[in-house]
């Protein structure tokens, strides 16, 4: 058969694949334990859920304009004053199917062939792939002390003449840290001064712990929405725990916005009206929902810590927000793929392999999930790895004795 060479060249997302080995697992009936998630088990906020279903009962489902009902954009217009204290117009936002779709659309509208887009370690898994996708080339930065803080003298030494853009994930997915205000305030007056883009993925910015805030980058510009090259991508799957509702948006410039429309017009036509409305709905309705989710998160964080404690040779990063940490499990294990691989055979718990996120030797683990799957979970990962353990251990009413250590 013949493909793009591209195509072929595109990396299946690996947490897409354990989510669906775990699914397999789980349907044999096997007590597999999912520390691989990116979402949380909450139900959707019933302002979703009503104002989803009454755009269902009233039929009337039809196409929508490219970049989003006028009514859910001015409820991102009203978020991005209340969050960024940015007065942006109708024409500065676009909404697209998850925030995933909004990087994408960002990385197609400004990337020519060969211009380098800079990625930050660890990051994201599906950052160099999508960078791939529209022929550009992703320049990867990664913290020469090992730790998951950029530093601004790496950036600058990364930046070459055909660096176009710079993706600002904070707080980070997969390490849950978030950057200083330093830090962001540095980089968004590099980018301005050189004209170099800074896409900004805000998707966790409100799920943060410790009383800390995340920094705006619109607060180190003194250019107006047309002329900054600030990008803002933001969405409503980790805000509200709508992951499967499919719903981001971009903010930018009317002329970046007018482009990625055009764009988008010809891939989706637009997103779902239902699932617009959903957003909407979660959008101006209560608010308490996220600070629940919030709440929840940073409890589970502070068990998932305490866990890993326990853990004599891992070393962990506290996160300050997310779903996530990324502990280092070299004292074990140097391949995170192999790793990773042993913990879902021997002790059905996924994890994802930091190697995904450009930190060999770390797993991603998710504090998502119940109270009961991080205790259970890392028990089971200690009992895989860890000689000074109980070589047994209870999966489900299994009962299993280590035989490899
Ligand atoms: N950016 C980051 C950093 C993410 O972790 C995710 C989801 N895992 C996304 C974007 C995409 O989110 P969405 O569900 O809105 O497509």
């Amino acid at each position: 058969m013949s493909v793009s060479q591209l195509a072929k060249s595109i990396a299946e997302s690996p947490t897409l694949k354990l989510n669906e080995e775990a699914r397999v697992l789980r349907e044999k009936g096997e007590a597999v334990i999912h520390l691989g998630a990116g979402e949380p088990k909450n139900k959707a906020p019933i302002n979703a859920i009503l104002s989803a279903a009454a755009k269902l009962n009233a039929a009337d489902i039809k196409y929508t304009p490219t970049d989003g009902i006028p009514s859910l954009k001015k409820a991102v217009i009203r978020y991005t004053e209340e969050n960024y204290d940015r007065v942006v117009a109708p024409e500065n936002v676009i909404v697209s199917s998850g925030a995933k779709q909004s990087v994408f659309n960002v990385l197609y509208s400004i990337v020519n062939p060969q211009d380098e887009v800079i990625i930050l370690a660890p990051y994201w898994v599906s950052y160099p792939d999508m960078v791939k996708m529209v022929y550009g080339i992703p320049v990867i930065v990664t913290p020469e002390d090992g730790g998951f803080y950029p530093r601004m003298e790496d950036v600058r030494k990364a930046v070459s003449s055909y660096t176009k853009a710079i993706i600002v994930n904070s707080p980070n997915n997969p390490s849950g840290v978030v950057y200083s205000e330093e830090f962001i305030s540095q980089i968004v007056e590099f980018c301005e001064a050189k004209g170099i883009y800074v896409i900004m993925d805000d998707i966790y910015h409100k799920l943060v712990f410790d009383g800390k805030t995340v920094p705006v980058g619109y607060k180190y510009t003194k250019k107006d929405i047309e002329t900054t090259h600030v990008i803002v991508v933001n969405g409503v799957s980790k805000l509200y725990g709508m992951t499967g509702f499919r719903i981001g948006w971009t903010i930018a410039s009317r002329e970046l916005v007018g482009i990625m429309s055009n764009v988008q017009g010809q891939i989706t036509s637009c997103t779902s009206v239902l699932l617009q409305a959903a957003a909407e709905g979660a959008m101006t309705g209560l608010q308490s929902v996220t600070e629940s989710l919030r709440m929840t998160l940073e409890n589970n964080r502070n068990v998932m810590m305490q866990e890993l404690h326990s853990f004599t040779g891992v070393k962990c990063t506290k996160p300050n927000g997310t779903y996530y940490c990324l502990p280092d499990f070299r004292a074990y294990y140097n391949k995170s793929v192999d790793l990773s691989q042993l913990l879902l055979k021997k002790a059905l718990v996924v994890t994802v392999p930091g190697k995904e996120f450009g930190m060999e030797g770390h797993l991603r683990l998710s504090y998502a999930g119940s109270i009961k799957d991080i205790t259970e979970g890392v028990a089971r990962i200690k009992w895989a790895l860890d000689p000074s353990s109980p070589n047994e251990i209870y999966i489900g009413d299994r009962k299993l004795v280590r035989d490899w250590l």
